[in-house]
C-alpha cells in the first residue's frame, strides 16, 4: 500500500497558512468522510486518466478533478488550442471574438440553447439562473429537490450553516425528488409566488444511492412549470456533456428554460456557461452580472476544442459503455468475495455502495484499500468516466478492486458466509 509522507508534510505547512489546509470537498474536513489516512492530499502531475501525488504514487483517477477532466488530463488537442490562443491573448480590455465562436458552437450543440452567457464556476451560473428567473417573473420563491447541490452562494446553503442569514434562504421551497403529487401540492400552495425550479437532471447527491427520474417525471415537471409560469432551470454543472452533448434535459426528453454548464465544458480550463431560450435573453441582458476573468479567451479556445472532440468521439456513448463495463466488473468482483456492491446513477457518473453494512464504513474501508493500491475512488460521491480511459484501465481497476474486496472481507469475519 502507498504511503504519503510528502503529502502529509505539505498538509502540515498548509494548515499554517490556508484555512483548514485544503478546503471544500477536496480536503479532509469533517463531513468529507474520506478516510484521510488512506488518501494523498496533494498531486504533482496528471496525464490522461492518471495523476501522481506528491510522493510519486500513481493513480487511475475516477474523480476526474470532480468532473472537469472529461477527455483526459492534458488532452493534446485541447492543450494545442489553448496554447495557440495564449500566444495571441487571454484577458484583455475587450473580449476576443473567440467568445462568439464558442457561443455559436454551444447553441449548435445544446438543444435548449439559443444563447450562451459565460462565467467561471458552476455557482456563478446557477446564481445567474436564479436571478434571471426572479427578474423574469418578478416573484421570489425558488423550488429545489431534496438532496440538492447548486454551489456555495448563500442562497444554496442551509439556515444552520455558519454565515448564512435567514433572509438568504427565506424563499427556498424544497420538494421530495421524483414525487409529482408533492410538487403539484407545493406549487398550488404557493401559486403565483414561485419564480423558478432548479434541479440536477437526476439526483446525484452524496452519501446516498443516486436516483434517476421515473419515466414521464420530467415531462410532467415541464407541464407543471408551464402551468404555473415557473422558469425551469436544469443544473447540468456535473452531468453536462457526460449523458448527452445536447444537454441532460435532451437526454431525458424535455426542454429546460435555462441550463447551467461548467465541469466538462473545457477539460479543466476555467469557464462555465448559462444557456437558455430566446424568451429569457433580454432578461439576462438586463441584469448586473460580470467578473474580472469571465471573458478570458484561453478557456474559450479550450472549450471549443473540448466540445469539438467530444462530438467527434460521440463521448456520451463511450462513457456509457466504459462505465457499464467497469461497474459490471466491480459488482462481480464484490460477489466473488460474498459482498454486495450496489451501483446507481448513470454509468458515466457511477455511484457505488457496499450494501453489506448500513453505516457505509465498510464501503469506505474498501475504497481506502483501492486508493492505496492506485485506484482513486471517493467513498460517498459519484465518480466520473473520461475519454482517455481504456478497457485495459478498466480491467486493471477490477483487478485492484478484487484484491481490495478480499482484504476487507478477511478483516470482517462477522459478515459470515
Ligand atoms: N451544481 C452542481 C450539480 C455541482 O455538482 C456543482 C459542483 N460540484 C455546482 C453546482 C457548483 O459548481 P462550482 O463548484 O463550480 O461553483
Amino acid at each position: 500500500p502507498y504511503t504519503y509522507a510528502k503529502s502529509r508534510a505539505a498538509f502540515e505547512r498548509a494548515l499554517q497558512v490556508v484555512p483548514s489546509g485544503v478546503y471544500g470537498h477536496q480536503g479532509p474536513a469533517e463531513g468529507c468522510a474520506v478516510p484521510v489516512s488512506a488518501y494523498p492530499l496533494f498531486s504533482q502531475r496528471a496525464e490522461g486518466t492518471r495523476f501522481w501525488d506528491l510522493d510519486g504514487n500513481e493513480y487511475l483517477d475516477y474523480m476526474c478533478g470532480y468532473g472537469p477532466n472529461v477527455l483526459g488530463y492534458g488532452d493534446p488537442d485541447v492543450q494545442a488550442a489553448a496554447a495557440a490562443q495564449q500566444r495571441l491573448e487571454d484577458v484583455v480590455t475587450i473580449p476576443s471574438s473567440i467568445m462568439v465562436d464558442f457561443a455559436e458552437l454551444l447553441v449548435d450543440t445544446v438543444a435548449s440553447a439559443d444563447w450562451a452567457f459565460f462565467a467561471k464556476n458552476g455557482g456563478d451560473v446557477t446564481t445567474l439562473a436564479v436571478m434571471t428567473a426572479r427578474a423574469a417573473t418578478r416573484r421570489k420563491k425558488i423550488v429545489f429537490f431534496e438532496g440538492y447541490y447548486h454551489g456555495v452562494a448563500p442562497w444554496t446553503q442551509k439556515l444552520d450553516y455558519p454565515g448564512v442569514l435567514e433572509e438568504d434562504v427565506a424563499h427556498n421551497l424544497v420538494a421530495p425528488w421524483d414525487d409529482l403529487p408533492a410538487l403539484e401540492r407545493l406549487l398550488a400552495e404557493h401559486r403565483g409566488e414561485v419564480a423558478g425550479l432548479i434541479a440536477q437532471p437526476y439526483l446525484h447527491g452524496n452519501f446516498a444511492d443516486n436516483r434517476l427520474p421515473s419515466p414521464g417525471f420530467w415531462q410532467e415537471v415541464r407541464r407543471l412549470c408551464d402551468a404555473h409560469g415557473v422558469v425551469l432551470i436544469v443544473d447540468d454543472v456535473r452531468a453536462g456533456f457526460r449523458l448527452d452533448l445536447a444537454g441532460s434535459d435532451h437526454h431525458f426528453g424535455f426542454k429546460a428554460d435555462l441550463i447551467c454548464f461548467c465541469k466538462a465544458l473545457a477539460n479543466g480550463y476555467n469557464v462555465s456557461a448559462l444557456c437558455g431560450s430566446d424568451a429569457l435573453k433580454d432578461v439576462v441582458s438586463s441584469l448586473t452580472y460580470t467578473g474580472s476573468y469571465w471573458l478570458s479567451a484561453v478557456p474559450f479556445a479550450a472549450g471549443i476544442a473540448t466540445l469539438t472532440k467530444l462530438r467527434a468521439l460521440d463521448a456520451p456513448a463511450l462513457f456509457d459503455r466504459l462505465g457499464t463495463e467497469l461497474t459490471t466488473g466491480l459488482v462481480a468482483a464484490a460477489a466473488d468475495h460474498g459482498l454486495h456492491l450496489v451501483t446507481s446513477g448513470a454509468p458515466a457518473l457511477f455511484y457505488l455502495r457496499l450494501a453489506d453494512d448500513d453505516s457505509l464504513m465498510l464501503h469506505q474501508e474498501w475504497v481506502a484499500e483501492c486508493v492505496q493500491r492506485g485506484v482513486y475512488l471517493t467513498s460517498h460521491h459519484n465518480h466520473f468516466i473520461n475519454a482517455a480511459l481504456t478497457s485495459a484501465d478498466v480491467a486493471r481497476t477490477i483487478e485492484v478492486a478484487h484484491e481490495a474486496f478480499g482484504i476487507v472481507r478477511a478483516r470482517h469475519p462477522e459478515l459470515g458466509g
